[in-house]
């Protein structure tokens, strides 16, 4: 259940007949990346895989490999999504990516198709084994609302999250640490929830009815495998009890099941780091309502919900006890859900 920042990823782009794609970001050093659009290849096509400008050659390639007639480009990009901070700036490039290409080469693809077609760029071409949700929080992500989503099928409901007019607050603590530690653990994970599901003969963890977890628990031959299971079935959980909450109206009792959430990724699917886990505890000790951490974890942002009136103490505190533990000072700023993508009429 994720929502956009109000922050942009802003393209600015042209189509070009030559097959030429030039690419450049404002956001990084160095000058204009210039490729064929024929001679995408995946991994190391832009000759390193790390290089940013394989996010945007990748949509290109992807949306190549799906048989759609796009060409060259001039594309460049002005991001003010902070970057690598577990925040998702790589599917704003890519969604960006692929909205531009779709409107230059009338393309007509709908966004959870657009939203396939960008994780497969990450994917396949960048080689990072991300799941889906990012790329469609980009791509359908409405003001003033959560996207409630399912991946397996990629259904959706936009949820009303307006705290604001509730006299809330919803801080984002990006901690500014990224510990190399979450490399492969992602694809540990995700191997372990996939060896799940197998034992329990369903398809995928979201199978897993929530009230039938401890039955589940003690058919899994595995130990190692418990507590992955435990946390994708209790945090499937945890979805349903926000949405039903908010449309109860009773927005401040979400509090607790961010914390548990919080608890459930720390301690069950292990992803958490001191960092993240000192933001959570003192933001909840300076009174938070609830708080965890968000992204693929070991260092990046958490979220913390506030009152309106803690706002201002919570985020003092959270930078006080970085300060006392002698980590880097956090970025704390505030999250007002936004719009995902759409095109920016030039004034
Ligand atoms: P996250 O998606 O959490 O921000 P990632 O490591 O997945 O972190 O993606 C960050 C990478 O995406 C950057 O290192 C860079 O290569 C690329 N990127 C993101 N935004 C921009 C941008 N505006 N310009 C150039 N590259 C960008
Ligand atoms: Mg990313």
């Amino acid at each position: 259940m994720p929502l956009a920042l109000p922050h942009t990823c802003a393209v600015q782009a042209a189509r070009r007949d030559d097959g030429v794609l030039r690419l450049h970001s404002s956001d990084v050093r160095g000058g204009v990346t210039e490729l064929r659009v024929d001679k995408l290849g995946p991994l190391g096509a832009t000759g390193d895989r790390g290089g940013w400008a394989a996010y945007p050659a990748g949509v290109v390639w992807a949306l190549r490999e799906a048989g759609l007639q796009v060409g060259g480009a001039d594309l460049h990009f002005e991001s003010t999504v902070p970057t690598g901070a577990g925040l998702s700036s790589s599917a704003a490039l890519e969604v960006a990516t692929a909205v531009a290409l779709d409107d230059l080469y009338g393309l007509g693809l709908d966004a959870p198709r657009l939203a396939r077609l960008c994780q497969r760029a990450e994917n396949e071409f960048v080689g990072v084994p991300c799941g889906v949700m990012d790329q469609m929080a980009s791509a359908c992500c409405t003001r003033g609302h959560a996207l409630h989503l399912d991946t397996r099928d990629l259904t959706q409901r936009q949820v009303p999250f307006d705290l604001a007019a509730q006299g809330m607050r919803l801080l984002v603590v990006d901690t500014r640490v990224k510990h190399s530690l979450g490399d492969g653990a992602y694809a540990e994970r995700r191997a372990g929830c996939e060896a799940g599901a197998v034992a329990l003969c369903v398809g995928t963890l979201r199978e897993v009815p929530h009230e039938e977890l401890a039955a589940a628990l003690e058919r899994l031959g595995e130990a190692r495998l418990r507590p992955l299971v435990r946390h994708v079935v209790t945090e499937n959980h945890r979805v349903s009890e926000v949405i039903r909450l908010l449309e109860a109206g009773r927005t401040r009792d979400i509090g607790p099941v961010l914390s548990a959430g919080h608890a459930s990724l720390r301690d069950d699917f292990a992803v958490s780091c001191a960092e993240l886990d000192l933001a959570v505890e003192a933001a909840e000790a300076a009174g938070a309502l609830g708080a965890r951490m968000t992204g693929g974890g070991f260092g990046g942002s958490a979220i913390v919900l506030v009152e309106e009136a803690d706002a201002a103490a919570v985020a003092a505190a959270v930078r006080e006890a970085f300060a006392k533990a002698e980590y880097r000072e956090p970025r704390v700023f505030e999250a007002v859900p936004g719009d995902g993508a759409r095109r920016i009429p030039l004034s």
